[in-house]
C-alpha cells in the first residue's frame, strides 16, 4: 500500500492533497480484503474513480483511497449485455458496445467518469442515466461482495443509496442491437451539444450543482446572478456555462469551496432557491449551510 500519495494527480480539477493510505485493488477478492482491514482498523475508506466528480481537501483525506484496477478494469460484451468492472471508464464501456453494436448507453460519451462512479452518481445526460440501462451491480464491503438491482442500488436523480465503504466492483448493462451507423450518429450529435453549450478542454468536475426544481436549470440561474466568469483565487466560473467551475491556474480546492458558498447564497438571495451540491466531496471539505426556511 502506497502512502502520501497527492490526489491531485487523480481530479480532473487538478487539485486536492494527499491520501494517507492509496492502493490498487485488481480482484473482488482484493478489495474485500482491503475493505474488511479498513473496517478492522478503523480507518476511513473512499474509491476514486475518475475524479471527474470529486473535490478533494488540500489537506488530503486521513484513510485509504482504493482506485480499481485488473479485472475490476475490464469490459466485455456478452449475448447483448455489457459487463465491466467498476474501474472501467465510460468511454471503454462506449468503445466495446459499439463494437459489438448495441446500443443504448450512447449517453455516456458526455460522461468523463468510470462505471463505479457512475452507478454511485446515478450518472446521466440526454434523456439516458445508469437507472435505465443497468440490470445488476456488484458492490463489494468488508464482508463479501453480493449482487443488487437498480432497486436495491436506491438509484435516483444523480444519487444512490450507496455509503462509504460499499463498493461498486462490477456492473452488468442490458443493451439493445443496433447499426453501427446510428450509433456514431447518436454519438456526434450528443458531442457536438456539449461542445457547444459546456466548457472542454478545461479542467472541472462537471455540473457543480444538481438541477433545482425550478423553471431554470441550475448553470442558468447562477448565469442569471451575474456569475459567468466570477472568480475567488484560482478557481473561476465558467463564462461559458455558469454551472462548471474551472481551474484557471493554481486553483486549490478550498477556491472551488468558496465558489460554491458564494454562489448557493446568490441563487437563494436572488431566486429563493437553495441549490445541492452534485460535486462529491471527500476529506474535510464543507460547504456553510443556508437556513432552508428563508
Ligand atoms: C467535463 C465533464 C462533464 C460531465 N458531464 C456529466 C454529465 O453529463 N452527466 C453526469 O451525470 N455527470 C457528468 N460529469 C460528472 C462525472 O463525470 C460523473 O459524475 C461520473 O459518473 C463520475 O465518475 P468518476 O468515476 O469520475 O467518479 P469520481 O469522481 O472518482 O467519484 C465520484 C463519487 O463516486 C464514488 N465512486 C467512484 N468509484 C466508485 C466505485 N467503484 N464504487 C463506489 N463508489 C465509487 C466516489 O467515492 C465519489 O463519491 C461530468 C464531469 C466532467 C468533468
Amino acid at each position: 500500500m502506497k502512502e502520501h500519495v497527492p490526489m491531485s494527480r487523480y481530479t480532473t480539477l487538478g487539485t486536492g492533497g494527499p491520501a494517507r493510505w492509496f492502493d490498487t485493488p485488481g480482484t473482488v477478492e482484493e478489495l474485500v480484503d482491503r475493505l474488511a482491514w479498513a473496517a478492522s482498523e478503523g480507518v476511513v475508506v473512499a474509491v476514486v474513480g475518475l475524479g471527474s466528480n470529486l473535490l478533494v481537501a488540500d489537506e488530503g483525506f486521513p484513510g485509504v483511497v482504493l482506485k480499481l484496477t485488473g479485472e475490476l478494469a475490464r469490459a466485455e460484451t456478452v449475448e447483448g449485455a455489457l459487463v465491466a468492472g467498476g474501474g472501467v471508464p465510460l468511454a471503454v464501456c462506449l468503445h466495446r458496445a459499439r463494437a459489438a453494436e448495441l446500443g443504448g448507453i450512447e449517453f455516456v460519451c458526455a460522461i468523463p467518469g468510470t462505471v463505479g462512479g457512475a452507478v454511485w452518481m446515478n450518472a446521466g445526460a440526454y434523456g439516458g442515466d445508469v437507472a435505465g440501462v443497468l440490470t445488476r451491480a456488484l458492490v463489494a464491503d468488508a464482508s463479501g461482495a453480493d449482487w443488487r438491482t437498480p432497486d436495491e442500488l436506491g438509484l435516483r436523480y444523480r444519487s444512490s443509496g450507496l455509503r462509504r465503504g460499499q463498493v461498486v466492483a462490477s456492473a452488468e448493462f442490458a443493451l439493445e442491437s443496433r447499426p453501427l451507423a446510428e450509433i456514431k450518429e447518436t454519438v456526434a450529435a450528443m458531442q457536438s451539444q456539449r461542445k457547444a453549450a459546456q466548457p472542454t478542454n478545461k479542467r472541472t468536475f462537471g455540473s457543480v450543482f444538481k438541477n433545482p426544481d425550478h423553471d431554470l436549470s441550475a448553470g442558468r440561474l447562477l448565469e442569471a446572478c451575474g456569475l459567468r466568469g466570477f472568480a475567488i483565487g484560482g478557481a473561476q466560473i465558467s463564462p461559458k456555462h455558469a454551472n462548471f467551475i474551472e481551474n484557471a491556474g493554481e486553483a486549490c480546492s478550498a477556491d472551488a469551496v468558496a465558489l460554491i458558498a458564494e454562489a448557493r447564497r446568490r441563487a437563494r438571495e436572488q431566486f429563493g432557491v437553495l441549490l445541492q451540491p452534485e460535486v462529491q466531496l471527500l476529506g474535510a471539505l464543507e460547504i456553510p449551510t443556508l437556513d432552508p426556511q428563508r
